[in-house]
């Protein structure tokens, strides 16, 4: 998070100081950078840029309009797992023919507005599936494209929740069974094919199970092609890991060049990637209130005004995030081993164990990496209303991209 840094004892995202955010917009906040985001995007782009491609960010990490609108001007295409996510990306300005439809549970209505719309392409979770399609189009009187999503049975090395490309999980269709599916998809009348594709994992931080889903998808398309079947497009899916802590990563342009080294005799194909949380998560920021400290039994709780209800990856997946105070501590500082907990009537609502901090009462602290599967995960759990986004544009702007909730919102819908 390179935009962030303390300045005068006190932190700051670019040339905006976290307290004045704090003191306009209030508490929970989330903070994006577009200048990362765009960054971030164009870093696959320039590393595919010889190449016939689409990138299609997975609109779930980060699905804020202003965050799509933001994208579709860079070019991108978008990864979509409901028709929720389609409205928004249509909404942002998107075109549809760049979207690409993912998900095992597609229902008749989706499916419906999706030929209407004219997406690119469903990723075909299952064999029911393709003939649900099918039928569809045939009463649309349209073609859909379609392309298979292969489980490669690879280990992801990441979080078991997250871990999606194992033959256990229930994403995509058997390694086994796929070239049968693509015979049949090949018979249907309203099928047309185009692609072929995987997605093993999030927050992968190694290269190898990349490469190994890859020479797995090379051996399917040759098998493909021995039966006639053409594969236009190979879309590899997302799951780049980032840095929270002190993790290794791969960077895009490495990821892109040892894939393309794959795909390289396929002259014609056109590459898909689908990136979610390596475009946003490291663009965001929750900055959260300590609205008491309490010290019992040796245990130490800074409670903040942030819970599992408005990020929710700690509790979930057990996951890391870097926790800063907003007043730059000073090596004179008395410090405690604290944990950061929430308002949450849960005994999981635990924002980051065991940090090291010195914090008093009404204090700020940041969350960093939060801007991916944050907000989008977010709920109104024990009547919370959501925390407004704001938006950083250059070094000095900032804009509200996203209003906090109100309590209406809270109740919208509910009758006595
Ligand atoms: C979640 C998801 C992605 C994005 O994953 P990241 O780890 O955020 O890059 C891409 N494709 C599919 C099908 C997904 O479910």
């Amino acid at each position: 998070m390179d935009f962030l840094h303390y300045q005068n004892g006190q932190l700051f995202a670019n040339q905006v100081a976290i307290s004045d955010l704090a003191e306009q917009y209030g508490t929970p906040l989330y903070v994006y950078s577009s200048d990362y985001i765009t960054k971030q995007f164009l870093a696959y782009q320039q590393a595919l840029n010889d190449t016939n491609h689409l990138i299609c960010y997975a609109v779930k990490a980060n699905s804020n309009l202003s965050v799509l609108n933001q994208l579709a001007n860079l070019g991108a295409g978008f990864d979509i797992v409901s028709q929720g996510e389609l409205e928004r990306v249509l909404k942002a300005g998107a075109d549809a023919n760049k979207v690409v439809f993912s998900g095992v549970a597609k229902s008749i209505v989706e499916i419906e507005r999706a030929l209407t719309v004219g997406i690119k392409c469903f990723n075909v979770e299952s064999e029911p599936e393709l003939y649900r399609i099918n039928d569809i189009a045939k009463r649309l009187n349209k073609v859909a494209t379609i392309s298979l999503r292969i489980n490669p049975d690879v280990d992801a090395k990441t979080h078991p929740y997250i871990s999606t490309g194992l033959r256990e999980n229930k994403f995509g269709i058997s390694y086994q069974l796929a070239l049968d599916v693509y015979r049949k998809a090949k018979s249907l009348s309203n099928i047309k094919i185009a692609g072929i594709d995987c997605h093993i994992g999030s927050q992968l931080t190694e290269l190898s199970p990349f490469l190994d889903a890859a020479d797995r998808i090379v051996a399917l398309v040759d098998e493909l092609k021995a039966n006639d079947i053409n594969i236009e497009h190979i879309d590899l899916g997302g799951g780049l890991g980032v840095c929270y802590n002190d993790e290794k990563t791969i960077s895009p342009l490495q990821l892109v060049t040892e894939l393309k080294k794959k795909f390289a005799k396929y002259a014609n194909v056109e590459l898909l990637f689908e990136p979610g949380r390596c475009i946003v998560a490291n663009a965001g920021l929750l900055i959260t209130k300590v609205e008491y400290t309490k010290h019992q039994d040796g245990n130490h709780f800074a409670i903040v005004d942030a819970g599992m209800n408005d990020l929710i990856r700690p509790a979930l997946y057990d996951a890391w995030m870097r926790v800063l105070p907003v007043k730059e501590p000073k090596s004179s500082d008395e410090t405690l081993i604290y944990n950061v907990v929430g308002p949450i009537c849960e005994s999981s609502d635990v924002l980051a164990h065991q940090r090291d901090l010195s914090v008093q009462q009404d204090d700020l602290l940041v969350v960093c990496s939060a801007g991916a599967y944050g907000f989008s995960m977010a709920s109104n759990y024990n009547s919370h209303p959501r925390p407004a986004e704001v938006m950083l544009i250059g070094e000095q702007q900032h804009k509200v991209i996203r209003q906090r909730e109100s309590f209406d919102d809270l109740w919208r819908g509910e009758s006595l």
